[in-house]
C-alpha cells in the first residue's frame, strides 16, 4: 500500500526536513520542527504525490488516500483530545497547501475547517468566548465559499462594512458575539442565494470539499503562471497540510506573527519581524491592520509607539528568541518563521529558508562562518552569482512605485536615466554639453559605438539577448534594455510610442536593463557599494576554483574595469570596434572602397599605427596577462553608411561621387551577412588586413615588453574557421609578419595562434583544425546561431514564443544548449585534446559569463570563461561554486 500520509505531534514525526519533494518545504518542516521537540500543533501531511495521482483520477480523491487521512485526524484527535466536528471539544483543523518550494500566495488554504450551527456553540462553551467562536465561523465561511465554492468575497466584505458601519465601528475586534452571529446568518443568506446551495453542514464534506480545492489549485492560473516564470515543472504537484488550529484571536493574550531570525535586507543579526494582537494570520498578510514590532529595539528604531511582543508577551517572546536560535542552528541558515501565541502559549507554524537581498546573503553567509556555523565553502555556494549584478551597477530604488511604459528583454543589467535621443550623434552631442541621455535606436549597428559609448542607457525595439547592442552594453557595463517590442521608435517625428504614452526626443525616460522595463520619467536609484563581505567571498570562491576567468575587453577602459573586477587576462578583443573612432572610421571606409590590393594597402599602412597604440595601452593595462586578440571578423559593409542622406554625408567627407558610393555599398550587400563574407573568409580574400593586423600586435608586443619589461605572449585568434586550410593560410601570414617583426626588432616574441570554434564543422574536425591551432576559443553565440540554424538577431522575434509555449525551456543564446551546441563543444574539446593534449581551450561567447553554462565548462574541463567585465565576478563565483560540486 502506497504511504500517502505522514503524521506529526506530540514531538515525534514520520517524515523529515530531507523528505521536502514528498512532503513539500511546509510539510517536511513541521515534521522536522515536531522532531526537535518543538511546540508545534499536531497535523498531517498528505504527499505530492497524491496530488499528481488526484489530477490522474480526473480530479478525484482516491479512497486510500481518504481512509489515510482519517486515520491521520484520529491522531490528531488522540493527541488533542477533542473530536473533529463534535463533541463539547470540537476539534478545527486548517487545511494549507505546501509545494516543494515556496510559492508565496500562489495556492489556497482554508482555516477554522470543521465549524457549523452545532461546532460554533460548543467551541464558543469550551473557549468561554462566544464572541472567538463566532468571529472563527464567519471566517470560515468567508475562505471556504471563496477556496471551496467559489464565491468571490467581496460580496462578505461588503456585507461586513455595511454592518460595521451600522453599530458605528472602525474595527472589527469592537464587533460582539451576537452581531457576528448576525453576520454569519447574512454569509450563509448571501451565499444561498448567489449559487443556489447551502453552505455544507457536515465536516467530512467540508474536508474533502477544501482538500480538492487545494490540490486544485495547483492549477490555478496564477500559480501556472508563477511556475513558468520560475522554472518549476508542473509535475510536482503540491502537498497538503491538515494541522489542529491554534488561535491568535482568543483575545488579547493571543497573537500571530513571522518574524526572519537575521534581518533579510541588511543581512544584521537582530531578530526581524511583526505579529498582530487577537489576530489570525490572514490578518497579517491582508494588512487590515498596522503589525507591531517583535523586538523593543526594532520598535525604537521604527519610532512606533505601540507596544512590542517583548514588552506585551514577555514570557512568550523569550520562548520564541529560543527557538529560533535553535531553528538557525539547527539549519544553518537563516529562517522565516510564522508562530501563533494562543492565550498565552506559543505555537510554531512554519519555518523555512528566508528569502533575502544579494547584500543580506553576503553578510549572513560571512557572519556565520565567523559564527563557526558554516565553512567557508558553504558560504561560497550559498550566493546566487547572477544576484551579484544587484551589487555592481546602480538599481532602482526599491521603494518606489514603477510606471512602466514599456518591457523588453534586460540585456544588460542596472539602471539608468536620461533624456531620449535617437542618433548616436545626438548622445555624443549631448554627453559634451553634460546631458544624461538614452540612446534609442531599432536596433544599434557598429556605427553607433561612440553615442553608445555617450549614453547612460540604451533602448532598442528590436534584437535579442546577443544582439549588437546587447553585446556591446554588456561590454561596456552600460544598462540596456533591448527587443522592446511593445514600444515603437517613429523616427521621422522623432518620438517613442509606448504603452498609453508618446514621448519626444528631450523627455526623460529610465530604463532597468536587470528586469528589462522602460519607465517614464527620472526614477530614484541606489547605489552599488562593494562591501567587505563580498571581498571576503570573492577571496574564498578564487581559492577552490579551478577555471580562470578572463574578460572581453575591446579597449583599455574595459580590460581596466576587468582587472579591479579580478579578471586574469583578455579573453576576447573584439578589433573591429577600434575602427569606429574618430578619423579611423574614414581611413577603414578608404580601404573598403579601394579599388585594389595597392589602394588598400595604402589606406592599412595609416591604420597600422593606430590600431598599433591600441594593443600596446590593452597590453599595458594588462600587464603581463594573456590577451587574445581577434582579427577582423565582421562583413566589411557594416563599416558603410546606409540611408542616402548617410551616403551624401560619406561621399562628400572622402571627396566622391555619392553615386559610385551607392554601387559601392550595393556591390557589398549581402542577403546572410551572418553567415557571408566575414571572419578568416575576409582574411583570405584581403590578406593585407591581417598582415596589417598582425604587425600592429607584434610590434605593439615588441614595445609593451620594453616598456614595462613583462613579456606578453599574445594569442592571436582566426574567426569563423570551418575548415583547417583556411587556418592554414591565415597562419602563414601570421607566422611571416611575426619573423619579419622579430628580425627588425632583434628580439623573440612568442605568440599563439589560434581559432574560434563557432561552427558545427569546426567542432567536428577539431583533431585536424587541432593539428594547427593553438589553441580554441569557443565562439558559442555564433556556434549556437549554427547549430541551430537560427539568426541570432531575430531570434527575439519568436524565442519568447517558444518559451511561453514550452517548446524550448531556455533562450539558448542566454544559457548554453546542453544538448546540441554543448555536445558539439564537449567533441570539440575531446578530439582538439587528441591531437594537442595541452591545448588551451575556453569559451567568449556570451555564455562565458551565464552560470548554468559555466557549470557545463567546469564539467568538460575548460580552462578559461571568459565574458563582459561586470560579469566576470559572477563568472569568478560561479566557476567556484561548479569546481566545488565537481568534487
Ligand atoms: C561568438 O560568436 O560567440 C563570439 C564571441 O563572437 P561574436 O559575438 O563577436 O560573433
Ligand atoms: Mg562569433
Amino acid at each position: 500500500m502506497t504511504k500517502w500520509v505522514y503524521t506529526f505531534g506530540n514531538g515525534a514525526a514520520e517524515g523529515r526536513a530531507l523528505d521536502h519533494e514528498m512532503l513539500g518545504g511546509k510539510g517536511a518542516n513541521l515534521a522536522e520542527m515536531c522532531s526537535l521537540g518543538l511546540p508545534v500543533p499536531p497535523g498531517l501531511t498528505i504527499t505530492a504525490d497524491a496530488c499528481s495521482a488526484y489530477y490522474r483520477d480526473g480530479r478525484r480523491i482516491a479512497d486510500e488516500v481518504r481512509a489515510q487521512v482519517l486515520s491521520g485526524i484520529a491522531s490528531i484527535e488522540a493527541v488533542t483530545g477533542r473530536r473533529f466536528g463534535a463533541g463539547n471539544s470540537p476539534l478545527l483543523l486548517s487545511v494549507r497547501s505546501g509545494a516543494r518550494v515556496s510559492m508565496p500566495g500562489m495556492m489556497d488554504t482554508v482555516l477554522n475547517l470543521g465549524l457549523n450551527d452545532e461546532t460554533v456553540q460548543a467551541l464558543g462553551h469550551d473557549a468561554g468566548d462566544a464572541r472567538f467562536a463566532w468571529d472563527s465561523y464567519r471566517r470560515f465561511i468567508q475562505m471556504y465559499a471563496d477556496v471551496v465554492m467559489g464565491l468571490d468575497n467581496e460580496v462578505f466584505e461588503e456585507i461586513l462594512e455595511d454592518e460595521k458601519a451600522r453599530h458605528g465601528y472602525e474595527y472589527d475586534t469592537e464587533m460582539t458575539a451576537s452581531e457576528w452571529q448576525h453576520v454569519v446568518h447574512l454569509y450563509k443568506a448571501v451565499l444561498e442565494e448567489e449559487l443556489g446551495e447551502e453552505f455544507p453542514q457536515d465536516p467530512q464534506v467540508q474536508l474533502w470539499g477544501a482538500v480538492g480545492a487545494v490540490f486544485s489549485s495547483w492549477m490555478s492560473a496564477r500559480a501556472v503562471t508563477y511556475r513558468h516564470l520560475h522554472n518549476i515543472p508542473e509535475s510536482w504537484g503540491t502537498a497538503i497540510n491538515i494541522q489542529a488550529m491554534v488561535f491568535g484571536n482568543l483575545g488579547n493574550s493571543s497573537a500571530t506573527g513571522v518574524a526572519f531570525t537575521r534581518n533579510p535586507s541588511t543581512g544584521e543579526k537582530s531578530l526581524y519581524g511583526e505579529f498582530l494582537v487577537n489576530a489570525q494570520g490572514e490578518d497579517v498578510v491582508a494588512g487590515i491592520r498596522t503589525p507591531q514590532s517583535i523586538t523593543e529595539e526594532a520598535r525604537i528604531s521604527s519610532g512606533s509607539d505601540r507596544p512590542s511582543m517583548e514588552k506585551l508577551m514577555p514570557e512568550a517572546f523569550k520562548e520564541f528568541v529560543a527557538i529560533c536560535d535553535r531553528l538557525e542552528a539547527h539549519y544553518l541558515d537563516m529562517q522565516d518563521i510564522e508562530f501563533t501565541i494562543e492565550r498565552g502559549t506559543l505555537w510554531m507554524l512554519q519555518t523555512r529558508s528566508g528569502k533575502r537581498s544579494t547584500r543580506a546573503a553576503m553578510k549572513i553567509a560571512v557572519d556565520m562562518v565567523d559564527e563557526k556555523m558554516i565553512t567557508e565553502e558553504q558560504a561560497v555556494l550559498r550566493i546566487e552569482p547572477s544576484s551579484l549584478d544587484q551589487l555592481l551597477h546602480p538599481t532602482i530604488d526599491p521603494r518606489v512605485a514603477r510606471e512602466v511604459i514599456g518591457t523588453g528583454l534586460p540585456a544588460s543589467p542596472g539602471a539608468a536615466s536620461g533624456e531620449i535621443v535617437f542618433t548616436a550623434e545626438e548622445a555624443v552631442m549631448a554627453e559634451e554639453e553634460g546631458r544624461k541621455v538614452i540612446l534609442l535606436r531599432v536596433e544599434t549597428s557598429p556605427e553607433d559605438i561612440h553615442g553608445m559609448h555617450a549614453a547612460e542607457g540604451i533602448l532598442t525595439t528590436r534584437g535579442g539577448m546577443t544582439s549588437h547592442a546587447a553585446v556591446v552594453a554588456r561590454g561596456m557595463g552600460i544598462p540596456c534594455v533591448v527587443g522592446a517590442g511593445t514600444m515603437r521608435i517613429d523616427l521621422r517625428n522623432e518620438r517613442l510610442i509606448g504603452m498609453g504614452v508618446t514621448l519626444k526626443k528631450g523627455d526623460i525616460i529610465t530604463i532597468d536593463g536587470s528586469a528589462g522595463q522602460v519607465l517614464k520619467g527620472e526614477v530614484p536609484m541606489v547605489q552599488p557599494a562593494l562591501s567587505g563581505d563580498f571581498g571576503r567571498i570573492m577571496e574564498w570562491a578564487d581559492r577552490v576554483r579551478r577555471m580562470t576567468v578572463r574578460t572581453n575587453a575591446d579597449t583599455p577602459a574595459d580590460a581596466r574595469a576587468a582587472r579591479s573586477f579580478g579578471a586574469e587576462g583578455i579573453g576576447l578583443c573584439r578589433t573591429e570596434h577600434m575602427f569606429f573612432e574618430g578619423e579611423r572610421i574614414h581611413v577603414m571606409r578608404e580601404m573598403i572602397l579601394a579599388e585594389d590590393e595597392a589602394g588598400r594597402r595604402t589606406a592599412l599602412d595609416r591604420l597600422l599605427p593606430m590600431q598599433r597604440e591600441d594593443f600596446e595601452s590593452l597590453f599595458n593595462v594588462m600587464h603581463g596577462l594573456p590577451v587574445t586578440i581577434r582579427l577582423l571578423d565582421p562583413p566589411l559593409h557594416e563599416f558603410l553608411p546606409k540611408t542616402d542622406e548617410e551616403i551624401a554625408d560619406v561621399a562628400a567627407a572622402m571627396n566622391m561621387d555619392a553615386t559610385a558610393l551607392r554601387q559601392r555599398v550595393d556591390a557589398l550587400h549581402e542577403f546572410n551577412p551572418m553567415l557571408g563574407h566575414r571572419g578568416c573568409r575576409l582574411a583570405i580574400s584581403y590578406p593585407e588586413i591581417v598582415e596589417m593586423q598582425a604587425r600592429a600586435i607584434f610590434e605593439a608586443a615588441v614595445q609593451a615588453a620594453r616598456e614595462t619589461g613583462a613579456a606578453v605572449v599574445p594569442e592571436i585568434m582566426v574567426p569563423l574557421v570551418g575548415l583547417r586550410s583556411e587556418l592554414d593560410y591565415v597562419k602563414e601570414r601570421i607566422d611571416a609578419i611575426a619573423r619579419d617583426v622579430m628580425t627588425e626588432a632583434d628580439m623573440r616574441i612568442d605568440y599563439l595562434v589560434g581559432t574560434m570554434i563557432e561552427l558545427p564543422r569546426a567542432a567536428l574536425r577539431a583533431h585536424i583544425i587541432a593539428e594547427a591551432a593553438e589553441f580554441f576559443s569557443f565562439g558559442t553565440n555564433d556556434l549556437t546561431q549554427t547549430t541551430f540554424g537560427i539568426s541570432r538577431d531575430d531570434a527575439s522575434a519568436f524565442i519568447p514564443t517558444y518559451q511561453r509555449k514550452g517548446i524550448i525551456e531556455h533562450d539558448p543564446f542566454i544559457s548554453l544548449d546542453f544538448d546540441g551546441v554543448g555536445e558539439l563543444i564537449r567533441i570539440a574539446t575531446e578530439r582538439g585534446r587528441r591531437t594537442r593534449a595541452d591545448m588551451k581551450l575556453g569559451i567568449c561567447g556570451e555564455h562565458g559569463g551565464d552560470p548554468a553554462s559555466i557549470h557545463f565548462c567546469e564539467g568538460i574541463g575548460l580552462d578559461y570563461v571568459s565574458c563582459s567585465p561586470f560579469r566576470v565576478p559572477i563568472a569568478r563565483l560561479a566557476a567556484a561554486q561548479a569546481a566545488i560540486k565537481a568534487r
